[in-house]
Formats: C-alpha cells, sequence, structure tokens
C-alpha cells in the first residue's frame, strides 16, 4: 500500500528509533536527578535534542518547553497569554483555518468571557499583513495567532509580515507551524515579532507524544511572561513540570537533525513528486481534476484536489486497499473541513476532495498507480 497521508503522521526514520532505543533501556535515568551517570547521560540527552530543535528553528536552546506535541503547545500558549495578561485585554485574533487545537481553544475561551476575532482568508487560505494592521487599529488584541501552514491546502501565511506588524501594535503572536518544520526554512531569529511556535515530532519522521511550544525570551534573560501548563516540579523552565520523556525528546531531536542535513533536498525532491503527481492526474483525469490551492505558494508536498463529480468518502474507500489517503485534517474527518469552507468551496465540492501528502521516502513509481484511475 502507497502511504499519502504523511500530514497525519509519518512513519519513524529508523535513525530516529535507534537513537531512541537506549532511552528506554539501559539509560533509563531521570534528567532531573543528581550526582549519577544515569542521571547525567539523561540530562545530556535533552540537552543535545534541544539544541537540534533549536538549530532547525533558529531560536535559543532555552526557549524550548517540550510539550506532548502541537495540540498541547496550542492550547498552552493560547491559555496561558490570555491568563496572565487578561487584565489588560480579553481579545485574541486568529483565522478561520487554523488546525482545530487552536479554534477549539477560542471556542473555549469564548465560554469564559474572552472575545475572539476570525480573519477571513483569501481563496487559498492567507489572511495579509495590511487586514491585519486594520484590525488591530479598531480593537488591540493582547494575541494573534496564525497558522503558518495549512494542514489541508498547504497554504502559507506571510508570517514576517503578520510578525512585524503585531511587533509595531505591540501585540503578542503566535504561530502553528506544524506542518512547515523540516519542509520549508524556518528561523526565529529573523523574524523579531514572533514570539510563539508549536511544534509537533511525528510530522518530520519522529515519535508521537512530542512536541514543543517554543517561547521567546525578550531580552537575555526575561522570557514572555505566560501561565504554567502544568505546576510541579518545575521543569520546562517552571512552564511544563513533570518527568521528561527522555526517549521521545531524543527522537524528537534526532528527527529535527536529520530534517535539518535534508531541507533542501527534501524540498527539491517534494516539488519533484508533487508535480509528477499532478501531471499524472491532469493527463488521466483531464478537467475531471481541479487543484484547490496556489502552486506557487504553499508547503511543498500538499497537495487539495477535486475529483468533479466523485463523492471523496467513497473514492477513499475504494482505494484504501491501495493508496491511505485522507478528505481532509485526520484530526477532523468526520466534519465538513471548515478550511475548504473558509476558501469559498462549496459543500458539494469539499465532498470531492482528497488530501494527497507526500514525503521525501515516496517514490515515483508508487504514484504511477494513479495513472489507472479512471
Ligand atoms: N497543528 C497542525 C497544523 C496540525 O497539522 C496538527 C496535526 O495534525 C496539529 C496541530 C496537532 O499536532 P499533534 O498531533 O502533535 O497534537
Amino acid at each position: 500500500m502507497i502511504y499519502l497521508d504523511n500530514s497525519a503522521t509519518t512513519k519513524i526514520d529508523p535513525l530516529v528509533l535507534e537513537a531512541m532505543l537506549p532511552y528506554l533501556q539501559e539509560e533509563y535515568g531521570n534528567p532531573s536527578s543528581k550526582y549519577y551517570l544515569l542521571a547525567e547521560n539523561a540530562k545530556k540527552a535533552v540537552s543535545v535534542a534541544r539544541e537540534q530543535v533549536a538549530a532547525l528553528i533558529g531560536c535559543h536552546p532555552d526557549e524550548i518547553i517540550f510539550t506532548s506535541g502541537a495540540t498541547e503547545s496550542n492550547n498552552f500558549i493560547i491559555k496561558g497569554i490570555i491568563d496572565h495578561y487578561s487584565s489588560s485585554s480579553n481579545l485574541i485574533i486568529t483565522t478561520k483555518v487554523e488546525h482545530p487545537s487552536v479554534l477549539e481553544t477560542c471556542n473555549y475561551l469564548q465560554t469564559k468571557e474572552v472575545k475572539v476575532n476570525y480573519l477571513d482568508v483569501d481563496n487559498y487560505g492567507r489572511i495579509n499583513a495590511d487586514q491585519l494592521h486594520s484590525l488591530i487599529k479598531i480593537n488591540k488584541p493582547v494575541l494573534v495567532s496564525a497558522i503558518w501552514g495549512n494542514n489541508e491546502i498547504g497554504s502559507l501565511n506571510p508570517i514576517k509580515e503578520l510578525a512585524t506588524v503585531c511587533k509595531q501594535a505591540g501585540v503578542f503572536f503566535h504561530s502553528d507551524a506544524t506542518q512547515v518544520i523540516g519542509k520549508l526554512p524556518v528561523n526565529m531569529t529573523d523574524i523579531p515579532g514572533l514570539c510563539f511556535l508549536s511544534l509537533s515530532a511525528h510530522k518530520l519522521c519522529g515519535p508521537k507524544g512530542i512536541g514543543a511550544a517554543i517561547i521567546r525570551k525578550q531580552s537575555d534573560e526575561i522570557y514572555t511572561k505566560i501561565t504554567p501548563l502544568l505546576h510541579g516540579g518545575g521543569q520546562e523552565n517552571n512552564y511544563r513540570s513533570g518527568t521528561l520523556a527522555v526517549h521521545n525528546i531524543v527522537g524528537f531531536g534526532k528527527a529535527a537533525e536529520i530534517a535539518m542535513k535534508q531541507l533542501t533536498d527534501n524540498q527539491r525532491k517534494l516539488l519533484d513528486l508533487e508535480s509528477y503527481l499532478s501531471d499524472i492526474l491532469s493527463s488521466t483525469l483531464g478537467d475531471k481534476v481541479y487543484f484547490n490551492h496556489d502552486n506557487s505558494d504553499k508547503i511543498p508536498g500538499i497537495l487539495s484536489v477535486q475529483f468533479k463529480g466523485v463523492n471523496n468518502e467513497l473514492l477513499l474507500k475504494k482505494l484504501s486497499p491501495y493508496a491511505a489517503l485522507s478528505s481532509g485534517s485526520a484530526c477532523s474527518s468526520s466534519k465538513p473541513s471548515h478550511v475548504l469552507s473558509a476558501i469559498g468551496m462549496t459543500s458539494e465540492e469539499i465532498r470531492q476532495t482528497i488530501r494527497f501528502s507526500l514525503s521525501p521516502h515516496t517514490l515515483p513509481s508508487d504514484l504511477d498507480f494513479f495513472k489507472s484511475l479512471r
């Protein structure tokens, strides 16, 4: 079977697994313990992983708070900021195409008297800096949260411009970069207004159950203030107490290191693969296929394709013995996509859409299967 659902999750890289195994076996020390070698080894392994993840996204290792994944990071950052600053402002600005872990967090906060403004997106799922600037001028929020690259259609927001608008207005800016890291260059140091980032390891051939929330320091010493997620022994700069999952952290670090080394090659491979697949679909099905995105400005390897006149659920079931695909996000596959609806697609068009998400490990010959589609 061909696996083409890499935006849902990816297969763990064998080198990542190899790096993790000792920390599930003989290297079982707790990195918060002291004086003996097992603890020191665990502490060192976590510190190396922190540097590997920091190198991938251009932040300082101390700015990384390991979490269980991007869902937790999004919850933590948004709730943590609102909790800490609610006396100054209780408004959040976000977009209509965020991952459910942002949207549902905002929905929850609305039940606690927090106000949320949802920015409309263009036909390709993007917001722009002028639109954000105009809204902020009318009503200053405490936080803006905008997804970097969309998990369903791959569209990219102009994160640097949005961060500049937020910085000038003195507003915190958070972005969910889960689908972008390892596929496009990310350098937080180049984007001074970007205060928070959410990441996940299992989208880049790392293990499930580990991710990170990045909280940028405002100066050498001062962290942006945000209410801790878990109170306890003070791990992760007091933000998320609890014994660290050393094996998962080591796996995340290794996956980040590999992704960093292979970034340029992988980008090229993904672009070649997606153009190969688009050509196959277009030449096999002609005007029965339509691509829902702007090919020049998106995450490489994500294709959102309408199959005109075909019910996507029936097609997915029919293809399931041969190809693993999804209609959109794995998190909300039972509901019609809020992302496709926000870009103006009708419910009929949404019911005809399938997401292909490729991996650098996908082979062109895997994609030849789609030549048999009629
Ligand atoms: N944000 C985006 C954009 C995603 O695509 C996903 C996963 O699908 C998440 C957040 C949630 O990530 P995790 O599975 O690590 O909680």
